[in-house]
């Protein structure tokens, strides 16, 4: 057995498990770093497509399914590539076993089907590892706990059970585990090799961050990037767990998410994100006196509808446009609660366009420089395209634009911003040349 230096967790995306020559893949991987004398968690998420599929099926099923249920349902897909990755780990010698959440155990708040970690038995991975095993655990899961353990309410036993983490909470699964394990770093493998300033397959020459900030991150995330679980980062960031991406199908070095005081230069924008998920609803003429907006948000929060983007335009004649933007699936919800505020904000029209993206400009060194904003803007106008709704955080800008400018104002941002790196091609061209 080698000699153990420090406990790592590498977590494998739903691509990196997609097929049995995948998995053998990621234990070649894990294998590599368990021969480097590493302690190894392994963290999972089920095949491809699998947890998708097995969505469906339970609203087949029954669209009002018991979430107990579901959850039961939906965290199999893990327990399948859990165990086919310890047997291709032993079957290159490497001692390994497959640990699903609830025998770990990874306890959570028990809000099926979005449950939060609420802590992690670390003892008995811990011995298991130590004794010379990799531990591969399934991601996505845990097992509801109430405070005392089983807990007898009114439907019977409600603790005990199997609870997922959202979709996604694969990568929440291995940050905790490596929060619960002190691990030195959390690899998440996936099939980009780091995170970009901005999406490659809409900027060609989108740059790989060597190292982010974990706020950056979750900016970002918040916004569209999509590399990591918005949630995952936030756990990050609060435990310092250092998390590198990178590709388990290239060698490449990956881009790393640490803290904020890792990183030497602090980039006034590091990264452009795009989100298509909001729709904008804009309310007529409605009257310009105390209370509205907050008789407006207060019913829509009332109703969970998260409001993002607000603006108010210039009353005249005592009414005003008030334009804000909603989760494109809380529309319907929305313009109910709308309809049911007609008699008391006496507004003239809702109007709505769902035909909106939201173009996000994130950077830790905002904060200490002005003029982000102008120089998005002149970017943006510059190309003829017209701002919507702007709204701001310390380290972020963001816009609402008309979807149809969505790759254009990117291609714009990145370059204004300097995050343009040397064409691919043309990089090879000019090496050929010479
Ligand atoms: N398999 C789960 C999902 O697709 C969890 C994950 O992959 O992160 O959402
Ligand atoms: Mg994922």
């Amino acid at each position: 057995m080698p000699t153990v230096t420090s406990t790592i967790v590498m977590k494998f995306g739903g691509t990196s498990m997609a097929d049995i020559a995948r998995i053998r893949n990621a234990a070649t991987r894990v294998k590599r770093e368990f021969d480097a004398g590493h302690q190894v968690a392994v963290v999972v998420s089920a095949m491809a497509g699998t947890t998708n599929q097995l969505v469906k099926w339970c609203n087949e099923v029954d669209p009002l399914h018991d979430a107990r249920e579901y959850d039961a349902v939906v965290a199999t897909g893990e327990q399948i590539t859990a165990g086919l990755l310890a047997m291709a780990l032993q079957s290159i010698a490497v001692p390994a076993r497959s640990w699903q959440g609830w025998q770990v155990a990874i306890r959570t708040d028990g809000a099926h089907g979005r449950a939060r970690v609420d802590s992690i038995d670390s003892a008995a991975l811990l011995a298991d590892m130590a004794a010379g095993r990799v531990a591969v655990i399934a991601g996505f899961q845990g097992v509801a706990s109430g405070a005392g353990g089983i807990a007898f309410g009114a439907e019977g036993i409600v603790a005990g059970r199997i609870s997922t983490l959202g979709r996604g909470g694969s990568d929440l699964s291995a940050v905790a585990i490596a929060a619960a394990l002190g691990a030195e770093r959390c690899d998440i493998y996936t099939d980009v090799d780091g995170i970009y300033t901005t999406d490659p397959r809409i900027v060609k020459n989108a740059r790989k961050l060597e190292r982010i900030s974990f706020e950056e991150m979750l900016e970002l995330a918040s916004v569209g990037a999509k590399v990591l679980q918005t949630r995952s980062v936030e756990l990050a960031m609060k435990h310092g767990v250092r998390i590198q991406v990178l590709s388990s199908f290239s060698d490449a070095p990956g881009s790393f998410v640490v803290s904020e005081d890792e990183i030497v230069e602090k980039l006034l924008v590091s990264g452009v994100a795009y989100s298509a998920d909001d729709a904008k609803v804009t309310l007529r003429r409605v009257p310009d006196r105390p209370g509205i907006a907050a008789r407006l948000f207060g019913a829509l929060a009332s109703a969970h509808v998260n409001v993002d983007m607000i603006v108010q335009n210039l009353g005249a004649d005592g009414t005003t446009d008030m334009t804000f933007t909603v989760g494109r699936a809380d529309l319907a919800r929305a313009q109910e609660v709308l309809q049911g505020l007609r008699g008391a904000l006496e507004y003239e029209a809702v109007v709505t366009d769902p035909n909106v993206v939201k173009i996000s400009v994130v950077g830790i060194g905002m904060r200490s420089h002005a003029g982000v904003a102008a120089t998005m803007f002149d970017a943006l106008s510059a190309k003829n395209i017209n701002i919507q709704v702007i709204s701001t955080s310390e380290i972020k800008v963001s816009v609402l634009i008309e979807a149809a400018y969505k790759e254009l104002a990117v291609r714009a941002l990145h370059t204004a911003f300097g995050l343009d790196g040397p064409m691919p091609a043309e990089t090879e061209e000019a090496a050929e040349g010479q």
